[in-house]
């Protein structure tokens, strides 16, 4: 059998929160308890949510977790890039290599004009697909190669054509290690979605599947909000054909008040902790409890929470953080 190769990729928008390490840590888990590969990837396409210092920054912070990486942008590797913003020219051939397939088409809508256009019978505040009827009839011959001809010339902010793939009308099905069977229409869900912004960004989805192919990443492990988007991209996996990875959702961690913790939540970062006095082995014990590995709350190192990592021990449920925290971490 193939050595199990996972990855995990920050986005480098700002220090990683108590919610980020989590499912670092079962990504980390799930690879190393099968002696396979863990791979580093970041994803720093959006260009002006980065900030700078970020990406070394959360390196830094999870090593002193206990997790470490056998590739990535300091250790290099047989992938490399490692580094989003560096991997247009793969982005390109693999646009390239969907449109000689056929699916792809210039959309010059805006999003308003998307939502108004919609005559899906949605409430007003869910996601509309979008609609099929935006479809275009027929296709200028050359419109893929002007497109990024005008936007190689171009040297200014603009708005270009964005890259819509055409998504079959079929039932994507799928087993998530934490959810069990999900099944999704995307035509029905999303309608065609974008792979090259109208600003000429590559997209989120178009960016991960193309690196998880080339990296032959074989598990996915990530927050449960991306649940919604894997079979969107199981779609382009299929489409490019390459080998479809396994996928596991881990459930999210959630302030007192319910909210999905964000970057913002300055004093649930790791460096907030660390500048607090708590500890590596306090914080694994923490998260391992709450994920289910572990059944006393209590200090653990990263050895013991590995003897005991199970995907069928790890919990369903988001995980709502006590607003007494800190003071329980700091007593293990
Ligand atoms: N870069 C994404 C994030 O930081 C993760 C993408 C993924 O794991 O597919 O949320």
């Amino acid at each position: 059998m193939q050595q199990k190769r996972g990855r995990y990729a920050p986005s480098p928008t700002g220090y990683l929160h108590v919610g980020n390490a989590r499912t670092a840590l079962v990504a980390w888990l799930s690879v190393r308890s099968a002696y396979g590969r863990c791979i580093w990837r970041l994803e720093d396409l959006d260009k002006p949510r980065v900030v700078p210092g970020m990406a070394e920054a959360a390196e830094e912070d999870l090593h002193w977790l206990g997790l470490d990486w056998d590739e990535g942008l300091t250790q290099g590797g047989p992938f490399k890039p490692y580094t989003q913003s560096l991997r247009h020219s793969y982005y390109e051939q693999a646009l390239k290599v969907l449109h000689d397939k056929g699916y792809l088409f210039p959309c010059s809508y805006s999003r308003k004009d998307i939502q108004h256009l919609s005559t899906a019978p949605h409430g007003p505040n869910t996601h509309k697909p979008y609609p099929i009827s935006l479809r275009p009839d027929e296709l200028q011959e050359n419109w893929f190669s002007e497109l990024f001809e005008e936007i190689k010339q171009s040297n200014k902010p603009t708005t270009f054509a964005a890259i819509r793939f055409k998504v079959p009308d079929q039932m994507i099905t799928f087993k998530d290690r934490v959810y069990g069977l999900i099944e999704e229409n995307v035509l029905e869900s999303v309608g065609d979605f974008v792979l090259k912004r109208r600003d000429g960004m590559y997209a989120y989805q178009l960016a991960v599947v193309v690196d998880d192919v080339a990296m032959e990443i074989s598990e996915v492990v990530r927050g449960t909000d991306l649940l919604a988007s894997t079979a969107r991209q199981i779609l382009l996996i299929q489409a490019l054909g390459g080998i479809v990875p396994e996928y596991a959702h881990v459930p999210l961690v959630r302030n007192a008040s319910g909210e999905k913790l964000s970057k913002r939540d300055e004093s649930l970062t790791l460096r907030a902790l660390r500048a607090k006095g708590v500890t590596a082995e306090q914080l694994l014990g923490y998260m391992a409890h709450s994920l289910g590995l572990v059944e006393s709350l209590r200090s653990c190192t990263v050895q013991e929470v590995l003897d005991r990592f199970a995907w069928d021990r790890i919990k369903k449920e988001d995980f709502i953080l006590p607003t007494d925290f800190v003071d329980q971490l700091k007593k293990l």
